[in-house]
């Protein structure tokens, strides 16, 4: 980052007002957080400076000094000239300003804190797998392309060119945080100057751009449960990306996609199937068969004058519960579909036209009498 550009960085002219410049850094915040630009180990060093800049020019006396010119900004005329490695950005009184009655973004920040705080750990690293409907039954072992940032060679991690290393944050003295008090209250925050890391780099490895970190795709294999649903996620400790800072990897978590099936309808452990009956069955009562999802038969006595959209349980025919090791199932449940013939046989026609002479049934008094005529 340099000195000299601290406008550009955020995309505002010198005679820029306080209002614009709040509301360049407000998107600029958001469009570069690293929490939503995790692909890009680049986003974090944006966002920083991002930070940085703004934290000068929304300041009216730190601005004022940083216009007047380098010499008079680092104080001391001995800093060199258009490097960021001079500037201070002197005391932090103003941070309660800077970081206070933004609304939206106080969770930016919020995260952002927490994301520090927890950065010793490597990154947890999401991907999904298609799985069929068969998979999620019997379960499934499979590998999955697991995209994960690691170590670059090249600069060992450190993100400093070959040959150079990263030196202490001057502004932090390597704590990553500063403190100030305020009454009652101290306060611990984030070093702007080095984002929090505890020191800076001054020649970026070219490998790695600075970042110490290179992407590569790892073949993990992961054992999916049987009973698996559309959208559960299997953790998978350590096998995310490793740590910057030599502590535990993060973790994997494999989201389980499942297509819908065309006939069986899952609902927490049951399946749902819709079965046609046609009017004789429903009428006398029968034992059908239908399939058992996962393979196999399934027999159900329906009584005689089922009614359409009934709903029967099949016990133990639905999908493994997939935290219990004891083998249970969910249920299928059966939901009947009353079938009436398109077409009938002249003997057919015969038996059903005698059946209505026979049947004097007023099936819809019942109707007339709620409507009440
Ligand atoms: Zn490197
Ligand atoms: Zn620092």
């Amino acid at each position: 980052m340099e000195a000299g550009n601290l406008y550009k960085v955020l995309g505002v002219s010198k005679g820029a007002s306080q209002e614009e410049i709040r509301r360049s850094y407000r998107k600029l915040a958001r469009e570069h957080h690293p929490d939503a630009n995790r692909d890009d180990p680049k986003a974090e060093e944006r966002f920083k400076e991002i930070q940085h800049a703004y934290e000068i020019l929304s300041n009216p006396k730190k601005r004022r000094q940083y216009d007047e010119g380098p010499r008079t900004f680092f104080g001391s005329g001995n800093a060199p000239q258009g490097n960021s490695g001079g500037v201070r950005t002197g005391d932090f009184s103003d941070l309660s300003d800077l970081f206070g009655g933004f609304g939206g973004l106080g969770d930016v920040f919020g995260r952002s804190t927490r994301a520090r705080e927890t950065s010793s750990k490597g990154q947890n690293v999401t991907v999904s797998v298609n799985l069929s409907f068969k998979d999620t039954l019997s379960g499934v072992t499979t590998r999955v392309n697991v995209p994960v940032e690691e170590a670059c060679g090249d600069c060992r991690g450190t993100g400093a060119a070959p040959g150079t290393s990263p030196r202490t944050c001057p502004e932090c003295g390597g704590r990553g945080v500063r403190s100030r008090d305020q009454g009652f209250f101290a306060f611990s925050e984030p070093c702007a100057r080095c984002g929090g890391e505890g020191t800076i780099v001054e020649k970026p490895c070219p490998t790695c751009s600075g970042s110490g970190r290179l992407r590569k795709a790892r073949q993990v294999t992961v054992r999916i449960p049987a009973g698996v649903k559309d959208g559960m996620k299997i953790r998978v400790p350590g096998r995310g990306s490793a740590s910057k800072r030599g502590g535990a990897a993060g973790d994997l978590f494999v989201v389980a996609r499942v297509a819908e099936h065309p006939v069986f309808k899952r609902r927490g452990d049951d399946f749902i199937v819709e079965v046609p009956v046609s009017f004789v069955e429903a009428a006398l009562g029968a034992e059908i068969e239908l399939p058992r999802p996962g393979g196999g038969t399934v027999k159900l006595r329906l009584p005689a004058g089922t009614q359409d959209g009934k709903q029967f349980r099949v016990r133990g025919a639905g999908a493994p519960k997939a935290r219990a090791r004891s083998g249970e199932r969910g249920d299928l449940i059966v939901r009947t579909r009353l079938v009436v013939p398109k077409k009938l046989k002249k003997r057919e026609r015969e038996i059903l036209e005698t059946l209505a002479e026979e049947r004097d049934e007023d099936i819809r008094g019942e109707l007339f009498k709620k409507v009440g005529s």
